[in-house]
């Protein structure tokens, strides 16, 4: 682009190319052509061709053959002369220019893309989970079941009497720690291939294996297993976790949950359980959920511990999703948190 308007004339110094001896001289601009005097002679350029390296007082001009004119500091024209240079921008300059741009505005798109999947949808995840209603909840559960009815579990082989007892404990904590007992269920299954296990489910299912029930030394370790999965249903980790995939269902949850959507929210329940696992920030939850109970009830953390060495004795591989605590990583940092978990 040419620069146009009024010629601007500068006074300055002048130094030839690898010299250091200065000349007085005077460059001016006029019809888009820059006009540099020194020592009664003359040379034009155009000024795409010219680099401004003073980026404002005094100003420096440099020209391709190496020379470069450097204005008296204060000059008036050199704003002038710089902001008509500035329009005549060499082609690659603007490339560059907007390059910076490109770069810029991709960095900012990748910052709010990390905030809205890391701090926004999470935040939003939250309340719209607790405000799904407890009968919606427990379908949710119940879609799941008969998925992993068929996918995952065996009926339960042990005796009524056995079952019976388990539900027992189960009812015993719930009352314990002043929670709905019309909202918890135990389901028990036959864990096959994945052995001693436990999940909850969003609506108050917990699921506990045979395997699980028969791996204990007593019954104060399921306690700790189930105060464990008591704490994923009350913070309510599962739907979080569920509408945190997804904010339009987050959005419809809002206005007010329907059956397509809870079905919708349901049909990510089983990889949740089964192979993702929830996040390790709500299984840190579980834990201190499970500790603060435990510890309230007055009998301390010791079982919870106990259960949980014991699985990584047993299960020093711990093939993903084949024990309880293979889907809840750093198990040994959680049983040095749990053992020296204070109130
Ligand atoms: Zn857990």
């Amino acid at each position: 682009m040419e620069s146009q308007g009024a010629p601007i004339t500068l006074a300055g110094t002048w130094f030839a190319a690898g010299s250091s001896k200065s000349h007085v001289a005077t460059l001016s601009l006029d019809s888009g052509v820059l006009t540099l005097s020194a020592n009664d002679a003359a040379a034009t350029f155009a000024p795409g061709d010219v680099h401004v390296t003073g980026l404002d007082d005094p100003l420096s001009v440099d020209f391709p053959d190496g020379g470069s004119f450097v204005a008296t500091a204060g000059d008036a024209g050199a704003r002038a002369l710089l902001a008509a240079l500035r329009v005549g921008d060499s082609p690659v300059a603007r490339l560059e220019k907007s390059w910076r741009t490109v770069i810029i505005a991709a960095a900012a798109t990748m910052a709010l893309t990390a905030l809205f999947f890391f701090v926004i949808l999470p935040a939003a995840a939250k309340p719209a989970a607790m405000i799904v209603p407890q009968k919606w909840a427990r379908i949710i559960d119940d879609q799941t079941m008969i998925i992993l009815d068929k996918a995952a579990f065996g009926a339960s082989t042990l005796e009524d009497d056995r079952r019976q007892e388990l539900e027992g404990v189960l009812a015993g904590l719930v009352d314990q720690l002043g929670l709905d007992a019309d909202r918890y269920q135990l389901l028990m299954r036959h864990g096959r291939m994945m052995g001693p296990n436990a999940f909850a489910m969003p609506g108050g299912t917990i699921v506990v294996t045979d395997q699980m029930a028969d791996f204990v030394d007593n019954n104060d370790q399921l306690r700790a297993v189930m105060a464990h999965e008591i704490g994923h249903v009350e913070e309510r980790h599962g739907l979080q976790q569920l509408l945190r995939g997804s904010t339009l269902a987050i959005m419809l949850v809002m206005v007010g949950p329907d059956a397509g959507t809870i079905s919708h929210l349901a049909s990510g329940m089983p990889a949740v359980l089964m192979e993702k696992g929830y996040s390790r920030n709500f299984e840190r939850a579980a834990d201190l959920y499970a500790c603060r109970a435990l510890t309230g009830t007055g009998e301390g953390t010791e079982a919870y511990a106990r259960i949980m060495e014991k699985l990584m004795e047993a299960y020093p591989e711990a093939p993903a999703g084949a024990a309880w605590f293979s889907t809840h990583p750093d198990s040994y940092e959680r049983v040095v948190m749990i053992r020296g978990y204070r109130p």
